[in-house]
């Protein structure tokens, strides 16, 4: 393959230097589409090892400097989830508060100040605090911000965010809220928990999907089956015509093992998978989903899998 390419290559140069033609075309623009603002992620997270008496109750990361990603230790609660604050100009948001007991205000309070500062503002800009989910490992700091000034909290239920977000009709129509330069849209995506959504980040195309779509388990019941796919259905036509250029869930159970998960309540994941999905995994499992014509059962997947919930007592 290596040695037809460069044969190609060879060829395509001397046409070049031989033919005293037309300039070569130049190459062509990037489509706008492509055009968003980079970010790094890190190789590996820190879960909760090997010793926990060494590991933060956070791990910070910088996606780029008005992008951070919150992760919560796994000495602190299994589920280690991860949590997203987003500035714009005017305003910031942060998606989930946490799991377990947990203080997630105080963290997230120093490190809007760090950003007022950096960015000579006179102090914090207003937070809208919404959540991925209702679920209880992702709404546990919750208190921390209830109605403390400079906050609007937008609790996890369908209204609130209807009301937040300026979404019509649940679950088909988009919302969005502007922080400043900077839009974020909201698709609802009802399925693993009636107050499901997606955040997508139009500055860094980052698109933030929740427990419905991450490197792991993806829990959904049977009843709310039809739910999941139809949602999932309309988060791959929503992306259709954007730039995609992470898909960020709230957990990691994947081991770096194709197909290879942890299990369930795994503290320490030293091999854990990277945290970032592409579009490519999002169209694979609505493949699948299509495969299994309105019938709900476990799907295995190079890197997350569809996982029938056992119905909660
Ligand atoms: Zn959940
Ligand atoms: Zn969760």
């Amino acid at each position: 393959m290596r040695t037809r390419m460069a044969c190609a290559w060879l060829l395509l140069s001397s046409v070049a230097l031989t033919a005293q033609a037309p300039a070569p075309a130049a190459i062509p623009p990037q489509p706008a589409s492509a055009f968003v603002e980079p970010g790094v992620l890190p190789k590996t997270w820190t879960t909760a090892g090997p010793k926990c008496m060494e590991v933060p109750a956070w791990q910070v990361h910088e996606y780029n400097p008005n992008f951070f990603i919150l992760r919560q230790s796994g000495c602190i609660h299994y589920e280690k989830p991860f949590l997203y604050l987003i500035f714009g100009r005017d305003k910031a948001l942060l998606e989930d508060t946490g799991a377990g007991m947990v203080d997630s205000a105080t963290i997230v309070q120093s490190l809007m100040a760090e950003w007022a500062k950096r960015n000579n503002k006179t102090g914090p800009v207003p937070l809208i605090v919404v959540h991925s989910h209702s679920h209880g490992d992702h709404v546990a700091g919750d208190p921390g911000f209830i109605g403390k000034p400079n906050v609007q909290f937008v609790a996890a239920k369908v209204d609130a965010i209807q009301q937040a977000f300026g979404v019509k009709n649940w679950p088909t129509d988009l919302g969005s809220v502007d922080l400043g330069n900077r839009v974020i849209d909201l698709i609802p995506i009802p399925g693993h928990d009636v107050a499901g959504i997606a955040l997508y980040d139009r500055q860094t195309g980052v698109l933030l999907t929740g427990d419905s779509f991450y490197p792991g388990r993806l829990y959904v019941g049977d009843a709310e089956f039809p739910a999941f796919v139809a949602s999932h259905r309309r988060l791959v036509e929503f992306t259709k015509d954007k730039p995609v250029a992470n898909i960020l869930g709230t957990h990691i159970e994947q081991t770096s093992t194709p197909f290879v998960d942890y299990p369930r309540g795994t503290v320490y994941q030293p091999d854990e998978h990277t945290l970032e999905l592409s579009r490519g995994t999002l169209l694979e499992l609505d493949e699948a989903l299509t495969r299994l014509n309105g019938k709900l059962s476990r799907v295995v997947l190079r890197d997350v899998i569809l996982s029938p919930r056992v119905p909660r007592q």
